[in-house]
């Protein structure tokens, strides 16, 4: 946007006074100075003797370990936000870089601390954890152990780390740079891929078609060999899961992501169930842009631009009166936020882009980070964010370890709150072309989130379980398996005629393999806790707000009991996607009444 179009957000400043009045506050290097010295004196007292500490001495361990944590986190947090909204500014640079490598040697020198009680014989652990005194800290001491039934030897898991550097690793990184070397052809220039990409969001639609058919053709040279470095990288997956005992290839990335197998399963079975979802939304995005049928290239095109712009008050309006209306309590802490100058709005240069929420510590509150336009997605990231805030704010009091939450449960409270706000924001508007573009562009995210990422793991999973079960998969077989796996999503609706080697441009696949599904898992989760919010009004309020208080201190099939749901039945995910099917219905009524249907 120009600097002419105010939007009333250019004032909207943070405060990080609650941190710390500024880099040059005593306090701040008196922190580090604490955090330092506490590390040091932990070490002298604990290294090499958490075996012999009884269950309250671990207890006290553990807090103490944490309390450092938290000391050093406030300044490490303090350092990234005052960085994040000028980051050309020397002074913020050097404060970070410098409280990265003190948080680096801190890290070095504490690491003992949970090998050795991954070390701790079962026995022995299953005793320690039985004891009331270590009650607060049974799901973390769980979290840090749970990868012990799958280490190896310590000269194995030291062969295996050093090892990587010239095997794995190297690959990956060769990966990166074979797609960082690409360069499009497009109308005469010579473009990255990214460029190229991005015009796939084009309006026009020839635009869009000379954008795909040049990323077809950038994609070609080199094809064999990015695909000899793709099946390295899986086989070397597959030998490490052999060696270390894990049941299936996704495994070890659902251990990681504190969740089951089952329950994995169970996602993936709804998501696919429901591919037709996919299939009516492509259907009716064709008669909205006018065409028979789409083509892969036209999955992002815009459908009716909308310039209205909202000023940062009707946004703040919007976005509390959701919050509020869900419940006081909750809006009252959002509230806070936009009183106490925890937010931070403005377009502004150098200034980080997009928008994140940071949690900081216990005795803190969070911060939130945007960059407000004033066009109608501003408002979604808006409450996203104090999602995100009213999340931290309600489970900081367990303390750092145990508000953490894994991948899978983070984002919870930022799709509720979103999904709150676009209720209230279409409830505002009467227009049903404007409602209908509403309902479009929130179904073209939930589908990007959820089926996009799920049939990308069918991909996954086809490509690993072959490679395990017939050796090195061809260029031509990684294609078949990708238009299979996209196809079985995209239906009759969607041609995906020159679609074949798009796998290769996807890094996911080879830097964190089966990673992809947990964008899914996040937001169904969300979205299933919020159908039922749907259909049972304020009785499911407490309960949701239960989930939040309880962060990361239990695992999310844990979490979803609060609420009622067992995430290793399929019938559950599927509350979620009706959620969206809902939404569906809603916009299809709408194209049939303004004649597009
Ligand atoms: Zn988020």
């Amino acid at each position: 946007m120009t600097t002419a179009e105010l939007t009333g957000a250019e004032e909207i400043s943070w405060d990080l006074s609650d941190l710390y009045e500024s880099a040059d506050d005593g306090r701040l290097d008196a922190d580090v100075e604490e955090a330092e010295q506490a590390a040091a004196a932990f070490r002298e007292r604990y290294h090499g003797k958490v075996a012999e500490l009884d269950a309250a001495g671990l207890a006290e361990a553990i807090a103490e370990r944490e309390r450092i944590e938290s000391i050093f986190a406030r300044t490490i947090y303090y350092a990234h936000l005052w960085f994040a909204t000028d980051m050309a500014d020397a002074p913020r640079g050097a404060l970070l870089a410098r409280l990265t490598e003190t948080g680096a040697a801190l890290d070095t020198q504490l690491l003992f601390f949970g090998l050795e009680l991954a070390d701790l014989d079962d026995e022995r652990a299953e005793a320690l954890l039985a004891d009331e005194a270590l009650a607060r800290w049974r799901h973390w001491l769980r979290t840090v152990r749970k990868f012990r039934p799958y280490l190896l030897s310590e000269p194995e898991e030291k062969i295996v780390t050093e090892k990587s550097v010239s095997g794995v690793s190297a690959w990956g990184r060769l990966y990166e740079e074979l797609l960082g070397a690409l360069r499009v052809q497009l109308d005469g220039d010579e473009v990255s891929l990214e460029e190229a990409m991005a015009k796939l969001y084009a309006a026009d639609r020839d635009e869009r078609r000379r954008a795909s058919e040049a990323v077809t053709d950038a994609l070609e040279p080199g094809l064999r060999t990015r695909a000899y470095v793709f099946n390295t990288i899986v086989l070397d997956k597959s030998v490490d899961d052999r060696l270390r005992g894990y049941a299936t290839w996704i495994s070890s990335r659902n251990l990681r992501n504190d969740t089951t197998d089952e329950a994995v399963q169970a996602l993936i079975d709804a998501a696919v169930g429901r591919y037709d979802v996919v299939q009516r939304y492509y259907r009716l995005k064709a008669k909205l842009l006018g065409l028979d049928r789409l083509s892969f290239y036209d999955r992002m095109a815009p459908i009716g631009e909308d310039p209205t712009k909202v000023s940062w008050g009707e946004a703040r309006d919007i976005v509390l009166g959701a919050y509020n209306d869900f419940s006081p309590d909750t809006g009252a802490i959002v509230e806070r936020f936009f009183a106490e100058r925890w937010i931070d709005a403005p377009v502004r240069e150098n200034k980080r882009t997009g928008a994140f929420c940071a949690t900081t510590v216990p005795g803190v509150h969070p911060y939130v980070l945007m960059n407000f336009t004033g066009d109608r997605r501003s408002i979604l990231t808006l409450a996203h964010e104090l999602g995100h805030g009213l999340h931290g704010s309600l489970a900081m009091p367990l303390g750092l370890f145990n508000a953490e939450t894994p991948l899978t449960t983070a984002e919870t409270a930022s799709v509720f709150g979103e999904a709150l706000t676009f209720k209230r924001l279409l409830a505002l508007e009467d227009d049903p072309q404007r409602r209908l573009n509403l309902l479009a562009s929130r179904i073209e995210d939930s589908i990007a989130t959820v089926f996009r990422q799920i049939c990308m793991n069918r991909f996954e999973d086809a490509v690993h379980t072959e490679r395990r079960e017939q050796g090195e998969l061809s260029p031509e077989r990684l294609q078949e398996l990708w238009l299979e796996t996209q196809s079985a999503m995209f239906g009759d609706a969607v041609d995906a005629e020159g679609y074949g080697t798009w796998w290769s441009y996807i890094p996911h696949f080879l830097s964190t393999p089966g990673y992809v599904y947990a964008y899914a898992y996040g937001f169904l989760f969300a979205l299933s806790i919020f159908r039922r919010y749907e259909l049972e009004g304020d009785a499911m309020v407490e309960p949701y707000l239960e989930v939040l208080r309880s962060g990361g201190s239990k695992a999310p099939e844990e979490l979803a009991r609060i609420v009622g749901l067992d995430l290793a039945d399929p019938a559950i995910w599927d509350e979620g996607i009706d959620a969206l099917a809902a939404e569906l219905d809603e916009a299809e009524a709408l194209a049939t009444e303004i004649g597009l249907g």
